[in-house]
């Protein structure tokens, strides 16, 4: 029955079954937000095209590869979401949100979108979850909302977990370290990528990401950013690992770590999953404390993290049953059909999970029905107003009594 029609290139359908896990974890996350007091927020799909070539970095791939730009009839340039950190710090600074008590600590979800190259683990319209703590400087703040996605991860089950963490340090001091690495990225250009090569002086901190030999080869004598620290933030940093420590949290430093947006400053980290294929990432984020004001607001450090909602899921790889039904009311005579619908709905509003045949099956197809949906009990119509309670895992039916249906599905608790 397929039509010419299939899901664009790099999207995909969540379909029930399936849907099932999805919605275990979205439950699982929108819980332990809610528990750390992270606040739910909701911005558009898509923003102005100008804010994400600021907050994200023109230099990035996001920016010059990978946004869906579009011009609306009034030749507004717009861009799907690639990502959702700028536009919450578009709408805190919209909503003024910097006047309310610091840090605001705001969670989202949602369909994000980057033209990337599709293969498992990388889509076009992928989905995350995240967190930003807007408005303090401090290592707590780090911490804690790194502790979190340990805990989703934890709570969630996801296997072979690894927490890399990294520190890029301060704006001013990074660029005295960003001249120093362009220096050396120069002296060995000829071992480099042609993409390394023509990206030194636009964006030199890429270079860690290659994976080509040459390239790779070269980096690993390159000079860290860890290693050149100011005090502060040498500091910051220490301060970071010492609370994840507390809590127990485990990590490795990873002196070559670099994310692929420019917002970055101080602590950045990176979960990876080990079950996974070269689509490891499983989740990342870290202090953005320059973003707001690069965006026209006050100075305001911030603190966040996004993770891939197909990736956790791919790490997962579980099935989660179906809910099945508490009860299914079959018709066993036409003219019991109006009376089916009605003790269906009060039945539902009992709180119970009930259905009702809607294809026009005889009772034995509907019996059959009930027990695929996985109904516990069925609750049979008969012509002259009488009706049987079956019980679907013994088997047992009896009379039920016609005046007080809801009491005796819901054994007299509704
Ligand atoms: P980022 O916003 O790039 O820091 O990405 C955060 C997380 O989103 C990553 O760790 C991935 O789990 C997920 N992610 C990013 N890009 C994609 C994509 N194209 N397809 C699926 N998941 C993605």
């Amino acid at each position: 029955m397929a039509s010419k029609f299939q899901a664009p290139r790099g999207t995909f359908d969540v379909l029930p079954g399936p849907g099932r896990a999805r919605a275990r974890l979205e439950a699982v996350a929108a819980q332990l937000f809610a528990r750390a007091g992270y606040e739910p927020i909701q911005t558009p799909a898509f923003e102005d095209t100008d804010l994400f070539e600021r907050g994200v970095g023109k230099s990035t791939d996001i920016v010059q590869k990978e946004m869906f730009t579009f011009e609306d009839k009034g030749e507004r340039s717009l861009t799907l979401r690639p990502e959702g950190t700028a536009p919450i710090c578009r709408a805190y600074l919209e909503h003024g949100m910097h006047k309310m008590a610091q840090p605001v600590k705001l969670s989202y979800g949602g369909p994000f979108f980057r033209h990337e190259r599709p293969q498992a683990g990388r889509y076009r319209q992928f989905h995350q979850l995240g967190v930003e703590a807007i408005g303090s400087d401090s290592p707590l703040a780090d911490a804690e909302v790194i502790v979190l996605l340990s805990d989703l991860l934890g709570e969630l089950g996801v296997p072979g977990v690894q927490l890399k963490l990294g520190s890029l340090g301060s704006l001013e001091a990074r660029r005295e370290y960003l001249e120093e690495l362009r220096g050396y990225l120069r002296k060995n250009k000829r071992k480099l990528s042609k993409e390394v090569r023509e990206r030194i002086d636009l964006n030199p901190l890429r270079a860690f990401d290659a994976d080509d030999e040459g390239t790779r080869e070269v980096m690993a004598g390159a000079p860290l950013l860890v290693d050149r620290l100011g005090d502060e933030d040498a500091e910051h940093f220490a301060e970071v690992r010492a609370l994840l420590d507390a809590a127990g949290v485990g990590y490795t430093i990873d002196g070559s770590l670099v994310r692929g947006i420019d917002y970055y400053t101080r602590t950045i980290f990176t979960f990876d999953c080990d079950v996974l294929g070269a689509q490891s990432e499983i989740g990342g984020g870290g202090r953005y404390d320059g973003l707001i004001e690069q965006l026209g607001g006050p100075a305001t450090p911030a603190v966040g993290w996004a993770c891939g909602v197909e990736r956790i899921l791919l790490a997962l790889d579980e099935e989660v049953e179906g809910p099945g039904r508490d009860a299914f009311v079959a018709i066993a005579a036409e003219g019991q059909r109006q009376r089916a619908v009605a003790l269906t709905r009060e039945l539902r509003r009992a709180g119970l999970s009930a259905e009702v045949d809607l294809a026009g099956r005889g009772l034995k197809g509907q019996l059959k029905h009930a027990d695929r949906l996985g109904a516990r009990q069925v609750l049979i119509l008969e012509e002259d107003g009488s009706a049987q309670l079956r019980d679907m895992q013994s088997g047992e039916q009896r009379p039920a009594d016609p005046g007080n249906l809801v009491d005796e599905l819901t054994g007299g608790e509704s």
